[in-house]
Formats: structure tokens, C-alpha cells, sequence
């Protein structure tokens, strides 16, 4: 089969402080699905243009009503108009049986955890989703059982820790490949059943306290590290012949460290470090993106460097494998982060390039 190119989004956020104060100006323009960055040193040439699946514009034409950001335009996107893109997608696909990723990329602060997680009111494509997910189960007629269990991890340092506990091993759990398969796995990391939306969100509650919380000089409460929640949904159903058969999906949400080099947060010692480590885990990223890419383009002899990083193992799957992949890149509307934002379109522009084979993994049960 020809396979399927991943699904690309970008979003680009409001103004913040630090860019009002600065009195920062758009560079960010968007049509259809066609995003523009305008070079600040250069505004005479024409902007930078770049074609993605979705271009959400989430900058203005919004309203902030009790906390909740409602669309004041038709052009200003919400939550629920990314999820209904993104998540729905997700959703409908772990119903056939398909695995499916969703990952945020970009620079701290750009609003990757908005889009995938949210605060407050404004709830992200995760807890929408889980919440759809948990709503459809109970729409459901018929002899279907369902199973849907959670886990949540972050890779901090090239070290995997679980999310769901508080005691986790010195350098962290291990991770293995499975001789059979070849696709890698962390070994003793906790799997729990959940039966409801809001247990799910109890869980996420207690992933989200646990997670590792240093302060860089750019956002002081963002975390340096990638932060992976994984829902397995499996939908069991018997045949007139009484066989069972489990139709089984793996759905990953991924929130990746901020994209931006070390050098740029001012970071120190240990903190430079975690920021290499950061980096070695993004740039293997890139790398195997950039491998895909050629592979899909026809190139011959390409060999993708998933060992690379604990994040590429773990992602092997989703990327270029078995797996219906989204990937949702947050952008900065400033001037001042020029940079860091056109390396971002940059990133997204080769990840739309990957093609990916899903299957539906359905076998009976024996
Ligand atoms: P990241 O996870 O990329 O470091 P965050 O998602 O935490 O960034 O976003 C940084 C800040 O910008 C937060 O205060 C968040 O509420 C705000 N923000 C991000 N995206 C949006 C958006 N689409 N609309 C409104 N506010 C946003
Ligand atoms: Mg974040």
C-alpha cells in the first residue's frame, strides 16, 4: 500500500506579557490552510509561505468569557474546532481498530500544552477526546465489551519515569524491545483500567503533579521534558459462532519539551545538561523524521535512526509504522521569536512528508 502521510497542524497563539511588554509585533498571517511568516529584518520580501492540513488561527477575534475563550470571528479557533479536526480523527480511527498518535511540537510557551492538555475551562484535545471516547462507549448498543486502559510517562534526561507513581527506580525504568514485534516498551511501567472520563482525569490530575518541574529562565513552570500518555482501547466482541475477537487500538498523546536550543533559555550546568539531553531526544526526533520523509519521497537505502533517542524508540510506532499520526505544532505570533518559529514551520513542513501503514489490529481471542 501507498500509505498515509501524517496529519499536520499549526496553531498560533495570543500575544503574551513578555511579548506586549515588549510591544512585539505579527509576523504570523494565515489563509485557508496556508500559514505566512513574515522575516522582522526583512520586511520588504515577501513572507515565507507554508501549506499545512490545518492552520489554526487562535491569536485574536476571541472573547474571554468566565475563563472560557470564545470565538468572537469565524476565523478564531477554539478548542473544540481543534478537536473536532484532530480528536474526532483520533477517536474514529481507535473505533476501526487503528493506532493513532498525536504529538505537540514547538518552543516553550508556545502553546503546545494548550492544544493538547489545556487549563482551566478550556479543556485540550486529550481530555475532549477521553471524554468523546467515554460518551460513544455508553451510546453503544449491542454485545460489545469495552476496555480502555491509562498510562503516563515522561522522558526526562533520556530517563523514562512513570507518571503514575511516586516511587520510580534511580535512572529510571527500562526500556526493551520486544524480540517479536521489534517495537520498544518500558518495562514495569503502570497500566491502569479506567472505566469512566473522570477517571481518567483523576489520573491525568496525578500524572501531571508527579511530573518533573524545572525552572528555566524562558517559562518558569514549564517542563523540560516529553511528557507521553498512552490509552489502550480494546473492543471485544463474539461472533454467531461464539469465537471472540478483539479489535485493539494504542492511542498516544504526546507533549514534547520545548523545541528551542539550550543556548537560547539562558540555561547553566545542570540545566544545560537537560537541555542537551532535551535536544539529543528532538533532534533524533528530527532525524527520523527527516529519514521518513526520504523514504516516502522514494529514496532508497535510508536507514531510520529510531535507537537513537528513548523518545524515537518509544515513538517507532507512531512514526512511519503501524499508526495514524497527527502532529500539532504551536507557533509564537511574535517578532522576537522569528527564529525558533520559522524552524518550527520548518519541522512541521518535513513530518508532513512521512507517510505512515495502518492496519486494524483485530485477532480473535484464544
Ligand atoms: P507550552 O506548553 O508550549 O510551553 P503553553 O501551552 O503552556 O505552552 O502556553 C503558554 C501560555 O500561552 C499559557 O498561558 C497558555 O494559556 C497560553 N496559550 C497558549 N495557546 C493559547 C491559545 N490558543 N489561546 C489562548 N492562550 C493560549
Ligand atoms: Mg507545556
Amino acid at each position: 500500500s501507498k500509505g498515509e502521510s501524517v496529519k499536520v497542524a499549526v496553531r498560533v497563539r495570543p500575544f503574551n506579557q513578555r511579548e506586549k511588554d515588549r510591544s512585539a509585533k505579527l509576523i504570523i498571517r494565515m489563509e485557508g490552510p496556508s500559514t505566512y511568516i513574515q522575516n522582522p529584518e526583512t520586511p520588504n520580501e515577501e513572507p515565507k509561505m507554508f501549506a499545512f492540513d490545518y492552520s489554526y488561527w487562535s491569536h485574536d477575534g476571541y472573547e474571554d468569557v468566565d475563563g472560557v475563550l470564545e470565538a468572537r470571528t469565524q476565523k478564531y479557533a477554539t478548542q473544540r474546532n481543534v478537536f473536532d479536526n484532530l480528536g474526532q480523527g483520533v477517536l474514529d480511527n481507535a473505533f476501526e481498530g487503528y493506532n493513532c498518535s498525536l504529538f505537540a511540537y514547538g518552543q516553550t510557551g508556545s502553546g503546545k500544552s494548550f492544544s493538547m492538555v489545556g487549563y482551566g475551562k478550556n479543556r485540550g484535545i486529550v481530555p475532549i477526546t477521553c471524554d468523546e471516547l467515554f460518551q460513544a462507549i455508553q451510546r453503544a448498543t449491542g454485545n460489545t465489551k469495552y476496555e480502555v486502559t491509562f498510562s503516563m510517562l515522561e522522558i526526562y534526561n533520556e530517563q523514562v519515569r512513570d507518571l503514575l507513581t511516586k516511587d520510580n527506580p534511580r535512572g529510571g525504568l527500562q526500556v526493551r524491545q520486544n524480540p517479536k514485534l521489534g517495537l520498544f516498551y518500558v518495562e514495569k511501567l503502570k497500566k491502569v483500567a479506567v472505566g469512566s472520563y473522570n477517571e481518567i482525569e483523576r489520573r491525568m490530575e496525578e500524572g501531571t503533579a508527579n511530573r518533573t518541574v524545572a525552572s528555566t529562565q524562558m517559562n518558569a513552570t514549564s517542563s523540560r521534558a516529553h511528557t507521553v500518555v498512552t490509552i489502550t482501547f480494546d473492543q471485544i466482541q463474539k461472533n454467531e459462532a461464539g469465537q471472540e475477537t478483539k479489535k485493539s487500538s494504542s492511542i498516544n498523546l504526546v507533549d514534547l519539551a520545548g523545541s528551542e536550543r539550550a543556548d537560547s533559555t539562558g540555561a547553566t550546568g545542570d540545566r544545560l545538561k537537560e537541555g542537551a539531553n532535551i535536544n539529543k531526544s528532538l533532534s533524533a526526533l528530527g532525524n527520523v523524521i527527516s529519514a521518513l520523509a526520504d523514504l516516502s519521497m522514494g529514496k532508497k537505502k535510508v536507514l531510520v535512526p529510531y535507537r537513537d533517542s528513548v523518545l524515537t524508540k518509544l515513538l517507532m510506532s507512531a512514526l512511519g509504522g503501524n499508526s495514524k499520526t497527527i502532529m500539532i505544532a504551536a507557533l509564537s505570533p511574535a517578532d522576537i521569536n522569528y527564529d525558533e518559529t520559522l524552524s518550527t514551520l520548518r519541522y512541521a513542513d518535513r513530518a508532513k512528508k512521512i507517510k505512515n501503514k495502518a492496519v486494524v489490529n483485530e485477532n480473535p481471542i484464544d
